[in-house]
C-alpha cells in the first residue's frame, strides 16, 4: 500500500512543495509556510468495506479508519496497541456511545467519556501516545508549548502526563480559568508537566506561545511541537466517531446528518473528511454561539473578523476559525498559492469574500445556525424537559441548531455532545435549576495538591524558564 502524503494548504507559496509522511506532519503541526497539512488524496471506503465494519468495537474500527492515513509510520501491531491504549482510558465501554433522543429523530453522540470529560480527549489521548512512540524510537525528545483558556490545556496535559519523550509547558491566564479547569491541569504532578500561570489574558498567553514558535532558533533548540486543533493527527482521530455513529444508524445503506457545536472548525471538518471517504453524510450543520464567523460565511459568503465575545460555551469563543483554511483549500480548487494570497489579505483587511461558486459548493455540504446565551439556556431547559438529558452549554448550542436546521426528518441527525455537563455546573444550574452530578473522575479533584508556576507576561521570562528546565 502506498502511503498517503501530506501537503500544505499554502503549498507553492514560499517553500518548495513538501510532501510529508504522517509522522512528519504530526511532529510539525503547522507547515513552515503558515499553512495546514491535508492529505494529498482522500482514501476511500467502499460500501462493502463499511458494511463489514458494522459492530466492530470502537478501537478496532479506529484502526481500520486511520490505517490508510498513518501509512507506514507504525507497524500494524504497534498502531493497534497505541489505539487500544488510548481508548482504554475512556470510562465507557463503547468509548463514544450513541443515544437516541425521543424527539425529531435526533441522536446524541457522547464524546465526553475521556479523562478530562471533553471531546478533545478522543484525539489527544491517541496523539500523545503516537508522539511518544515516534520520538522514542528515534531517540529524540520534543517539547510542547501551548496556551489555553481551559479545556485544551487539561486534555493536552492528560494526554502526555508521564510520557518519556515529551514534556509540556501549558500557559493559562492567572485567575481567568474556572476552578475545575485549573485543577484539572495543576493537580497533574508528573515531572514532564509544567503549568505556567501568566499574569495576563488568554490572548497574552497565545502571543507568548506564538513568539516561542516564531523564534526559529529557539524553536529548533527546544524541538517545539504543537498539539493544537490544527494538528492533522487530531482531525484524523476525530473522523472515526463519525463513521462509528454512521454505521450504527444504517450507513452505508442510509444517509445520516450531523450537527456540530464548533468554533475552530476542527471537529466538523473531520465529518467532512468522513464524507469525502465515502460515508453517506447528508448534511453537516455548523452550530455557532455568538462568535459566529462561520455561520456568517455560510449566510453571506464573506468571513469578517470581529472581536471575541465571552459566552456560556467558552471553548467556542474564537475570532477566526483556524481549521476553516482546510475547507477553503478545497473551495480554492486546492490552489495553495491562491489561498496563501487570500489568507494574507484576510489578515491585513479582516475580510475575505468568497466567490458565488465557492459559496454554492460550501452550501452543498454545510448548513449553519447560531444561538446566543439566552437560546443556549433555553435549549438546555427544553432538552431536559423533552428528553431527560442534561446537556452542557456547548452541546446545547448543537441541540438548538439541530432542531432549527432539521432538514428531512427521515434522515437521522446526530448532535455531537462535546463536554460533560459537570464541567459547566453554573450554566446547568441556571438552565434547569439543579447542579449536575460530579462523575467519579472529578470527585476528589478538590482535595488534590496543585503545582503551578507564576510568570509575568514577558517572553524573556518564559524563554529563561524553558532554557533552564531540562527535558
Ligand atoms: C474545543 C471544544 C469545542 C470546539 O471544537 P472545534 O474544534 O473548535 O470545533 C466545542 N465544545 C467543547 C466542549 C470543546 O472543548
Amino acid at each position: 500500500m502506498s502511503s498517503i502524503r501530506y501537503i500544505s494548504t499554502r503549498q507553492g507559496s514560499r517553500e518548495p512543495v513538501e510532501r510529508l509522511a504522517f509522522q512528519e506532519a504530526m511532529l510539525a503541526g503547522l507547515a513552515r509556510d503558515g499553512g495546514l497539512y491535508v492529505p494529498e488524496t482522500w482514501p476511500s471506503f467502499s460500501a462493502d468495506d463499511l458494511r463489514s465494519w458494522r459492530g466492530l468495537p470502537y478501537a478496532d474500527l479506529a484502526v481500520k479508519v486511520m490505517t490508510p492515513f498513518v501509512g507506514d509510520a507504525f507497524d500494524a501491531a504497534t498502531f493497534q496497541r497505541l489505539v487500544r491504549a488510548a481508548y482504554a482510558s475512556f470510562e465507557h465501554a463503547e468509548v463514544t456511545p450513541l443515544k437516541a433522543l425521543p424527539v425529531d429523530n435526533l441522536h446524541l453522540l457522547e464524546l465526553f467519556h475521556g479523562p478530562t470529560l471533553a471531546f478533545k480527549d478522543v484525539a489527544l489521548q491517541l496523539l500523545g501516545r503516537m508522539l511518544d512512540e515516534t520520538l522514542g524510537r528515534a531517540g529524540r525528545k520534543a517539547r510542547i508549548v501551548g496556551a489555553t483558556s481551559g479545556d485544551t490545556g487539561s486534555a493536552a496535559i492528560a494526554a502526555v502526563r508521564g510520557l518519556k519523550s515529551v514534556d509540556i509547558f501549558m500557559l493559562h491566564p492567572h485567575g481567568r480559568t474556572s476552578e475545575v479547569q485549573r485543577r484539572q491541569m495543576t493537580t497533574v504532578l508528573a515531572p514532564n508537566v509544567h503549568n505556567v500561570a501568566i499574569d495576563g489574558t488568554f490572548d497574552d498567553c497565545q502571543d507568548l506561545a506564538k513568539a516561542c514558535f516564531n523564534d526559529l532558533a529557539f524553536r529548533d533548540r527546544h524541538r517545539l511541537t504543537a498539539v493544537n486543533s490544527i494538528n492533522w493527527a487530531r482531525v484524523m482521530a476525530q473522523i472515526v466517531y463519525y463513521v462509528y455513529a454512521g454505521l450504527k444508524l444504517g450507513a452505508p445503506d442510509r444517509p445520516v446528518s450531523f450537527c456540530v457545536p464548533t468554533g475552530n472548525f476542527g471537529n466538523i471538518y473531520a465529518g467532512y473528511a468522513a464524507r469525502a471517504m465515502g460515508l453517506p453524510v447528508d448534511r453537516l450543520v455548523i452550530a455557532s454561539n455568538g462568535n459566529d464567523i462561520l455561520t456568517r460565511f455560510m449566510e453571506t459568503g464573506a468571513q469578517t473578523m470581529a472581536g471575541v465575545v465571552p459566552t456560556l460555551s467558552p471553548s467556542m469563543d474564537i475570532q477566526v476559525s483556524s481549521n476553516f483554511e482546510r475547507l477553503l483549500f478545497d473551495l480554492h480548487e486546492r490552489d495553495g498559492r491562491a489561498l496563501a494570497r487570500a489568507m494574507t489579505d484576510f489578515r491585513a483587511t479582516g475580510t475575505m469574500k468568497g466567490t458565488a461558486a465557492q459559496l454554492m459548493r460550501a452550501r452543498s455540504v454545510f448548513a449553519a445556525g447560531r444561538v446566543d446565551d439566552e437560546g443556549t439556556l433555553k435549549a438546555m431547559a427544553e432538552a431536559y424537559r423533552d428528553t431527560g438529558e442534561i446537556l452542557d452549554p456547548h452541546t446545547a448550542v448543537g441541540y438548538a441548531i439541530a432542531r432549527q436546521r432539521r432538514g428531512d426528518p427521515a434522515i437521522p441527525m446526530v448532535v455531537l455532545a462535546t463536554a460533560h455537563p459537570a464541567k459547566f455546573p453554573d450554566a446547568v444550574e441556571r438552565a434547569i435549576g439543579r447542579r449536575p452530578d460530579l462523575p467519579d473522575r472529578l470527585t476528589d479533584l478538590f482535595g488534590r495538591p496543585e503545582r503551578c508556576m507564576m510568570l509575568d507576561n514577558d517572553i524573556g521570562a518564559l524563554r529563561d524558564l524553558m532554557d533552564t528546565t531540562s527535558a
